[in-house]
């Protein structure tokens, strides 16, 4: 078997740098989560120290009460980490101060007594349960980590219960058991599982939040669409991909008529809701690979994979029609709308997102010299139509 004091001394060493490695990253992104994460892992050593005192120290109060209340609260302001990470609604944070305060109160009169380690082992089982629960029902990118880490918290969860039965045992059998090396690996196995959980844990967060970071990069935040950045960058892969399988391509741009007007007369919080009373037409007009993005104030982009140039100008005149036969109803408003829209399309392979999008945005503005609410597919006022590959 492992030996107890070797484990513990990695385990503390582990978690005051984890704990530590928390509270710098709190320092430097003031996000509460690290905060909890950090306190947690301080807190546990502050556990595992008042434990260790047993061998020096006569104080049950500090070896067994002060200790079986912080290994609560370690697992406690996980959770509440782990729940600022989640978004889980933090409501729950008062039930946790009752849980601590409640425990505090109970395991007072029995902390010296095997009851107060079972009671302690009860709620912290109920606790890694739970954080088992937050854990897998987290959108995670890393899954193997994310079900590792779960793994870690159920284990946890398990070793702590079958702990509270074996220190029940006696006491419900009436006979004298001894129990003192299966619970001496089950303290053994719950310090590698504790410290294995601070280490998988950063590595959880840190791709959760490079996650949310590609997002809020490439959205717009508005309308959920994509952003300039983010559409050329998904539709610069996608006309990568299909020119290599012969793939026809149109881009569109959208933008909205007399636009200033909607803001100068409703203002500009009725002028968002437009925008995004807008972005749902054109999510309406979509297909499942379609890309739409907001690339500016009140313009928008589409990369229509597999359409003409004539396919791609029904798809957007059905928006067009769409768009002026409905009216924005806004704070007791009623207002009407139009878009024009310039539309290119290739074949070609040195085709960029950029050279189309410039093309489709001059036929934009014949759109717009033409009186817009409409749809333009060539390059000339007069209607003469352009080869439509670039
Ligand atoms: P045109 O028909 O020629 O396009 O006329 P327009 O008034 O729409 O002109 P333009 O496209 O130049 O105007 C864009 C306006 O959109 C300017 C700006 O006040 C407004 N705008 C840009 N971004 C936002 C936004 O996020 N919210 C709101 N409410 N208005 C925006
Ligand atoms: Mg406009
Ligand atoms: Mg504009």
């Amino acid at each position: 078997m492992l030996h107890l004091p070797t484990v513990i001394s990695i385990s503390l060493l582990l978690n005051i740098l984890i704990g530590g490695f928390f509270i710098t990253v709190y320092n430097y992104k003031k996000q509460r989560c690290y905060l909890y994460l950090g306190a947690s892992c301080a807190v546990f050593v502050v556990a595992q120290i008042f434990a260790c005192l047993r061998i020096v120290l006569d104080n049950t109060f500090i070896t067994h009460y002060l200790a079986d209340l912080c290994i609560i609260i370690s697992p406690v302001l996980a959770i509440i980490g782990l729940q600022k990470v989640t978004h889980t609604h933090s409501r729950t944070s008062r039930h946790f101060l009752t849980l601590i305060f409640v425990s505090a109160i109970i395991l007072l009169p029995i902390y010296a007594v095997t009851a107060g380690q079972m009671v302690t082992s009860i709620i912290i089982a109920t606790l890694f349960m739970y954080a088992a629960y937050l854990v897998h029902k987290m959108k995670c990118a890393a899954p193997i980590q994310q079900k590792i880490l779960s793994a870690c918290f159920i284990s946890h969860s398990i070793i702590m219960y079958i702990q509270s039965m074996m220190l029940a045992a006696p006491h419900i059998t009436n006979t004298v058991l001894d129990f003192h090396q299966p619970l001496q690996a089950i303290l053994i196995n719950h310090i590698i599982l504790a410290t294995a959980t601070a280490l998988v844990l950063p590595f959880l967060l840190f791709v959760n939040i490079e996650e949310k970071l590609q997002r809020l990069v490439n959205h717009d935040t508005l309308t959920c669409l994509l952003n300039r950045r983010g559409f050329f960058m998904q539709g610069q892969a996608l006309l990568k991909q299909g020119i290599a399988h012969q793939q026809s391509f149109a881009v569109v741009m959208i933008d909205i008529d007399h636009f200033k007007r909607v803001n100068d007369r409703y203002g500009h919080s009725t002028g968002d809701t437009a925008i995004k009373w807008i972005a749902q037409h054109i999510m309406a007009q979509l297909n499942d690979h379609d890309i739409a993005a907001r690339i500016g104030g009140e313009e928008f982009a589409l990369l229509l994979p597999d359409q003409s140039l004539y396919q791609a100008k029904e798809t957007a005149q059905r928006l067009c029609d769409a768009i002026r036969e409905h009216s924005l109803h806004f704070k007791g408003n009623s207002i009407d709308l139009s878009v024009s829209v310039g539309i290119s399309s290739s074949y070609d392979a040195n085709a960029s997102i950029k050279t189309l999008l410039d093309q489709a945005d001059k036929r934009l503005y014949i759109a717009k010299a033409k009186g817009r609410d409409q749809v333009v597919i060539c390059d000339h006022q007069a209607g003469q139509m352009v080869n439509n590959t670039m």
